[in-house]
């Protein structure tokens, strides 16, 4: 396995094996379950796989937690070697942000809801490191989390508008036996809190028997989610959406699919959460 943060050698690497497939997993590191998951699909479907490891500061805002968001790169590197990875990528700040650099990828319309409302500057972070990944790494396919909803309908966008030369595959979410969905940011979590952040899996599933009992009223569902999620005291609402799983707009009445989605402050920690019905 290769490990550099020499984006040089990464062409290197990728120019000499030019003819194989190359699979991509874009991290932030401290992986889980959910990463590995990524990984192992990329693993059986391309000859070479690279992953970067890169907590991205474009990406978080001032008051997030860029600072504290935890990391162990030894522990990573090891997780990737036992899967086979060819290739991990782990860039400087420096490397990737010179001081001159300008450019940002905007997207007009699917950064604006949900995690884009709260998080006005997040999608343009992830929009921008990842064409410059995909440009440096230059994957076939590049593999990606239904965890993260909105960042999948958001790439989607940027790999057609801007005619990346990849598939995009979202891989569905690994979660916990008990069902809270794997985060990075699940350390964070006290005890208590960590049974209080059951309320947003249990939140989705509620919603979902619902809708199995043929409940196609998205007010309805969004009402079911909200009140499971008030009644835990340790837990605090920033949004519940039932929108088109394409678009991200809210939807009146469930036609065909929908993105059931939240985000929920458990203390001090903001988890999210999403599920698809049909
Ligand atoms: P992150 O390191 O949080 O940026 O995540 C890197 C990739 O792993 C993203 O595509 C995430 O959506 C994905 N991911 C994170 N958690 C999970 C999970 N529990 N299940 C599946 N994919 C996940």
């Amino acid at each position: 396995m290769i490990v550099t943060a020499k984006i040089e050698e990464v062409r290197a690497v990728r120019k000499q094996d030019k003819d194989e497939n190359w699979g991509f997993v874009p991290t932030m590191g401290y992986l889980h379950e959910g990463h590995l998951s990524l990984v192992r699909r990329a693993r059986e479907e391309n000859g070479r796989v690279a992953v970067s490891i890169y907590v991205n500061p474009t990406q978080f805002a001032p008051t997030e937690d860029l600072a504290s968001y935890p990391r162990d790169l030894e522990r990573d590197l090891a997780l990737l070697e036992a899967e086979n990875v060819d290739l991990v990528f782990t860039p400087s700040d420096e490397m990737m942000y010179p001081p001159d650099f300008q450019t940002a990828v905007l997207l007009s319309h699917v950064t604006k809801p949900l995690e884009g409302a709260a998080r006005p500057t997040h999608f343009a972070g992830v929009a921008t490191v990842v064409a410059k990944l995909f440009n440096i790494v230059q994957p076939d396919r590049a593999y990606f989390g239904q965890k993260d909803a909105q960042q999948t309908v958001v790439l989607r966008q940027m790999v057609r508008d801007l005619n990346f030369n990849l598939e995009l595959i979202v891989c569905p979410i690994v979660r916990e036996p008990d069902g809270l969905a794997m985060s990075s940011r699940n350390k964070y979590l006290n005890p208590d809190e960590r049974k209080a952040a059951l309320v947003l899996s249990r939140a989705l599933q509620w919603a979902r028997i619902a809708f199995e009992e043929g409940e196609r009223d998205a007010n309805t569902l969004r009402r079911i989610m909200t009140d499971l999620i008030i009644a835990e005291p340790l837990a605090r609402l920033a949004y519940v959406s039932a929108a088109h799983p394409e678009t991200l707009v809210e939807l009146e009445r469930i036609e065909d699919k929908a993105l059931l989605s939240m985000a929920v402050f458990i203390g001090k920690t903001r988890l999210i959460d999403n599920l698809i019905i049909a």
